[in-house]
């Protein structure tokens, strides 16, 4: 018998189920959703696999996916494949339907879920930038209630987040892309599919009498977590895109970030991309 074999999957049938499961650590598993990064991690032994898993990917209250007035809100069981072509998400977010379309291959949007994507607390998940520049909230859930977190308090550090043992992840709140603004996602990898990401990101922004009205702009991949470059996005409110903004806004994004070197690219380039980055979304910005 594998050590895989040895872990005991428990099967709630509601999310109730499954918060009781939670509250008691003698019976608490660790949440299975599409097992797309679980199941790499166990078999390749970078993490054990662990005594019970709780499968919470057929929980009916985890699937919901729906307009409530201008807030985007999707279950944390919806998956990639149902984001990227979601008529919802694709009209109100569509950087995050973008960024789900470029996930993995077929096989991996099938299964992998928002909330594994966010649970999984990587600083290269492709969703997380889309859900920083839209001001998104997680809503937690557990025995003692529930709470909403903007995203960006509740990725804490690399593999950490504000998620307490006994809490799941239920869904996410969005606001919507307002009248006039345009959201953009890009990614740079190695090659155009089944890649993790060097650098990536998104933007939300709107242009207003020829200037920047609003500008939200993330990365992934170049900290501990996805960030907002919160320096870059202040100093460009109020300008015109001209080629000064473009240069001006492309060397703060790359003293803006702090990326490391690992084997999938160099620090130096993930600055250097960063900045390109930031100047290619102002670009297309620009000329929308
Ligand atoms: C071949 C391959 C290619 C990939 N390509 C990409 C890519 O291009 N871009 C990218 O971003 N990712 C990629 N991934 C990683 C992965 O598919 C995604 O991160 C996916 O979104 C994880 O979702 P999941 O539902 O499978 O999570 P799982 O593996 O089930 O869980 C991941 C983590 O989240 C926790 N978790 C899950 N749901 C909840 C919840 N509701 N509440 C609390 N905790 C929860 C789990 O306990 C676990 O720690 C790839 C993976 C593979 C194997």
């Amino acid at each position: 018998m594998n050590a895989l074999e040895q872990t005991i999957l428990l099967e709630p049938a509601t999310l109730a189920e499954a918060l009781q499961l939670q509250a008691d650590e003698a019976t608490r598993g660790l949440p299975l959703a599409g097992g797309t990064d679980l199941m790499v991690q166990w078999e390749s032994g970078v993490r054990p696999p662990p005594p019970r898993a709780l499968n919470i990917k057929s929980l009916p209250e985890l699937r919901e996916l729906q307009l409530d007035n201008s807030t985007l809100v999707i279950g944390a069981g919806v998956t990639h494949a149902t984001l990227r072509r979601a008529p919802l998400v694709c009209e109100h977010a569509p950087s995050l339907a973008h960024a789900a379309a470029e996930i993995g291959g077929a096989q991996i949007q099938a299964l992998g879920t928002i909330g594994g994507s966010i649970g999984n607390a990587s600083p290269a998940g492709d969703l997380a930038p889309s859900l920083l520049v839209a001001d998104a909230e997680v809503e937690l859930a557990s025995v003692r209630g529930a709470r909403r977190v903007p995203v960006a308090s509740f990725l804490l550090g690399y593999r950490k987040l504000d998620l307490a043992p006994d809490e799941l992840i239920v869904r996410f709140h969005i606001p919507v892309l307002p009248p006039g603004a345009r959201e953009g996602w890009r990614k740079l990898g190695p090659r155009a599919a089944q890649a993790i990401s060097k650098v990536m990101g998104s933007y939300r922004g709107r242009i207003e009498n020829g200037r920047i009205a609003q500008f939200a702009v993330a990365l992934g991949s170049v900290a501990p977590t996805a960030i907002r470059l919160r320096g870059v996005e202040q100093w460009l409110i109020g300008r015109a895109i001209d080629s000064d903004t473009l240069a001006g806004a492309e060397q703060r994004a790359a003293d803006e970030v702090h990326p490391i070197a690992d084997i999938r690219s160099t620090a130096e380039y993930r600055r250097w991309v960063s900045g390109r980055l930031v100047r290619s979304f102002l670009e297309q910005l620009a000329t929308s």
